[in-house]
């Protein structure tokens, strides 16, 4: 019987781990320097709470929830994003109660049953800020050069920032029915997935990538000639404080995103690194999603950053990978000497340096051999002669440069502390 993990979904193992987690610690440095602070939300949630905020006619919703019944019998779904428990947290615990805006980010896995492919995955992992309380662009504003900042500190480049205004519920019926009318008796033609959105969704007809839809919605009226004065002063404010940041952005009015929440700003970061998939970031602003849900009026916007194809990037244009190495590896000639690099090696450990030791009564030859395949920095040799003597050698890997130290005076040994 031969285990495979299920289709579509990873395992993330050294050395990319360590990406992984360089990116994690990148982005709470820089989103704690925003006043963000880490929520905890379940993994799984009632299956209404996303129904109800991503939208029934979705592609989420409609195709790519994995959802099953718990042993009561109650519907239960494994979250496709993390907005929405969010929301739901931020009701129930009455965070609202705090002054506002209140600012969180979370990191962990989302779950969507799609075709696996490039950039596709059905498990994969989010780092996504959601910020609650302020309506003004300045949020907006601000959100957007905090993932331009995060991206940067990790010397992300050739990365392009799209923004979009899909309006309000004021003035987003009007935009819906110029557009139904644009596409009139021509919706035969459109795919079968937008020919149902046509009637329900047809916003989403924007950003579908089937070449007959493309074509068909060419000369369509743009969402962003069709806000209300309050959603292009909004709009307009917000294309401003973009100048004033120097954050260079296209405006990209078929850009509608995929769930139902958004209302008026929404964006995408984009990588020219990543082929058809490439999409790292995107979010937008939620300004009715807390109401709805039962909460009081709260305005809020948030983004999610997808973690696979961020190091994906990483890895293309980054070679070094930056694994932790031994400080010191010992090689050991026998058993007494073997006890003997054990013991010295527990004392370093608990000083937190990095120490690495032979097994399997390995031979020098091979023993260093595995040291310089773990990249340790030094190779402490200890056999027979070593323990009368009392003097040990040692080998730095980088250089070759060698010498010999007394025992007891291993732990004071001024080149572990350097690197
Ligand atoms: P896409 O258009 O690529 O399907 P989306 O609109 O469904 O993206 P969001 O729900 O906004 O994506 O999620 C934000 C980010 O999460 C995306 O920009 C992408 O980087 C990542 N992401 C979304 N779905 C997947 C997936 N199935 N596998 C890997 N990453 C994903
Ligand atoms: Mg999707």
């Amino acid at each position: 019987m031969k285990y495979t993990a299920l289709k579509g979904i990873h395992d993330i193992f050294p050395p990319d781990i360590y990406i992984w987690k360089k990116v994690e610690s990148v982005a709470e440095e820089v989103l704690s320097s925003y006043g963000f602070h880490e929520i905890r939300v379940p993994i799984i949630e009632s299956t209404d709470i996303f129904i109800r905020s991503i939208g029934e006619t979705t592609d989420i919703v409609e195709k790519e929830m994995y959802t099953f019944p718990d042993k009561a019998g109650r519907s239960i779904t494994l979250r496709p994003e993390g907005t929405a428990p969010v929301v739901r947290s931020y009701i129930e615990n009455h965070l609202y109660n705090m002054p506002s805006p209140q600012k969180f980010f979370y990191a962990g896995p989302m779950f969507r049953y799609e075709r696996p492919q490039k950039g596709r995955f059905r498990q994969f992992y989010q780092i996504g800020a959601e910020a609650f309380g302020a309506a003004e662009p300045k949020l907006d504003a601000e959100i957007i050069s905090m993932l331009k900042l995060f991206l940067e500190r990790l010397s992300l480049k050739e990365l392009n920032f799209e923004v979009n205004s899909i309006g309000c519920e004021m003035c987003r019926p009007d935009y819906k029915k110029a557009l139904t009318a644009f596409l009139g008796d021509r919706t035969d033609a459109l795919c079968p997935d937008c020919q149902r959105r046509h009637s329900h969704n047809p916003l989403r007809i924007l950003d579908c990538k089937v070449n007959a839809c493309i074509e068909l919605r060419k000369g369509a009226p743009q969402v962003t000639n069709y806000l209300c004065k309050e959603c292009k002063e909004h709009f307009g404010e917000l294309l401003a404080l973009l100048k004033l940041l120097n954050i260079s952005h296209i405006i990209n009015p078929n850009m509608v995103r995929g769930l139902d929440y958004y209302t008026r700003t929404t964006f995408e970061v984009t990588s020219e690194h990543l082929g058809a998939q490439k999409a790292v970031a995107a979010g937008g602003r939620y300004d009715r999603l807390v109401e709805e849900f039962g909460g009081p009026p709260t305005p809020a916007i948030g983004f999610a950053i997808g973690m696979e194809r961020l190091v994906e990037i990483l890895k293309t244009c980054q070679s070094e990978l930056e694994t932790p190495s031994p400080k010191i590896f010992f090689a050991t000639i026998g058993r007494q000497a073997d006890r003997e690099g054990l013991s010295i090696a527990e004392k370093l450990r608990s000083k937190g340096i990095q120490v690495e030791l032979g097994y399997g009564n390995a031979s020098l030859k091979s023993q260093i051999r595995r040291a310089d395949r773990l990249n340790a920095d030094y190779v402490f040799i200890i056999g027979e002669d070593e323990l009368k003597s009392g003097r040990i050698k040692w080998k730095k890997l980088k250089d070759a440069s060698h010498g010999e130290i007394g025992i007891g005076e291993i732990e004071s040994f001024s080149g572990l502390f350097q690197s």
